[in-house]
């Protein structure tokens, strides 16, 4: 009987920890996602196959009640996924248990778990308003269920001592492993962060906090494969006579015009998500579904905004500079290839003639 018991704890603990690493796995990796409907049913649909796996390894109790770690996974599900995912799983719970033989103990075990559904969801709401720590909340919401359990349990049992022993033992078993799986949780978790955190850092330009080359060759071929996206132009930007500056002022003083240059081009950009560093003092801008006329303006007010404005040196002196921006524009499609070595030539001209200036063209033979 004890090593039964024991069994079937070792291997409920097994298919929890399972369960939330591959819970973890279904999280998108991505920042600041929502989970799409069929992310919401492949996840209600793992922690059914997991409630139901749980209840195959559940220890029998007598008049056909059985006991076993199925509403940890209601605990794990309500705090870490939310209602949308906790109240259809507790559903499935509940007829699962039904699968498994319909008699008063089942029939009450099942309406249990829909009320729990109601219930966790709303109480977790209020816990972490007033409870910060996560543990304490998971503990809590496990005592909940814990204590229906056993009140739904109550009239089983002739001895009252026996009923005690069994779901105190069963409280402190169940609240172990809920600690247990949300260390292992949270350390998966820590690590997605950790994954997400460095995945942002490689798309990003160090000195300007721009976008880099990588980043803009990435959105490059999204863009190409989005058909809502119809037409895209490229703007090249390049500072006029930036060596000289550096010549002048010290590199440390260029470092400083090249970050106070990104935030004016992230100001005058349309989306400031498209502004990348593509050089050591070359910028691209993508507009996307502009009328040409418009895309000349923002190049304009762009080049513009940088000719006016006061740069600022370390020394507190104040100085001017000039961008020189090649523009190439599509009408139909969007060979990024193309646009590129437009753009290029543009910017070419630009300087050629003068810099300080937007030449753009649009692509011959669409
Ligand atoms: P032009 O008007 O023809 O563009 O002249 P330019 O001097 O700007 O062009 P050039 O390509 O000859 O020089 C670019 C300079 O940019 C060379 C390099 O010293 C400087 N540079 C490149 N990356 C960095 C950087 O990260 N920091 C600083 N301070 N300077 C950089
Ligand atoms: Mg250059
Ligand atoms: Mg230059």
């Amino acid at each position: 009987m004890l090593t039964s018991i024991f069994l079937s704890i070792i291997a409920n603990v097994s298919i929890l920890s399972t369960a939330s690493y591959i819970f973890v796995k279904l999280i998108p990796r991505k920042k600041n996602y929502t989970l799409t409907v069929k992310q919401h049913l492949l996840m209600i649909g793992v922690s059914s196959l997991t409630s139901f796996l749980l209840m195959l390894f559940s220890v029998d109790l007598p008049k056909g009640a059985i006991i076993d770690l199925r509403h940890i996974v209601l605990v794990l599900l309500v705090y870490y996924a939310g209602p949308t995912v906790a109240f259809p799983t507790a559903i499935f719970i509940s007829a699962l248990r039904l699968l498994l033989g319909v008699n008063p103990a089942s029939l009450r075990t099942a309406m249990m778990y829909v009320v729990l559904g109601l219930i966790l969801p709303l109480v977790c709401k209020k816990l972490v308003k007033q409870v910060n720590n996560k543990y304490t909340i998971l503990l809590i919401l496990n005592v909940i269920c814990v204590a229906t359990i056993a009140l739904n349990s109550y009239f089983l049992y002739d001895n009252f001592l026996v009923y005690i022993l069994i779901y105190s033992s069963f409280l402190v078993l169940s609240s172990l492993v809920v600690i247990l799986t949300t260390v292992f949780i949270e350390d998966l978790l820590k690590n997605l962060a950790l994954y997400l955190n460095e995945k942002e850092h490689a798309k990003m330009d160090f000195l300007t906090g721009l976008y880099n080359m990588r980043a803009f060759n990435k959105k490059w071929q999204r863009i190409q494969a989005d058909k809502t996206i119809e037409t895209t132009a490229l703007m090249m930007i390049d500072i006029d006579y930036f060596k000289s500056i550096n010549d002048n002022h010290g590199h440390e003083n260029g470092n400083f015009i090249l970050r106070q240059l990104a935030t004016s081009l992230k100001i005058g950009a349309p989306d400031n998500e498209l502004v990348y560093r593509v050089g050591g003092e070359e910028f691209c801008l993508i507009l996307n579904d502009l009328p040409y006329v418009a895309q000349k303006e923002v190049a304009e007010n762009i080049r513009s905004s940088v000719a006016d404005k006061e740069f600022v040196l370390e020394n507190g002196t104040s100085i001017q500079i000039t961008i020189s921006i090649g523009l190439a524009a599509s009408t139909k499609n969007k060979d990024m290839k193309k646009l590129f070595r437009l753009a290029d030539r543009c910017l070419y001209m630009a300087k050629n003639q003068g810099r300080n200036k937007v030449i753009g063209e649009i692509m011959e033979n669409e």
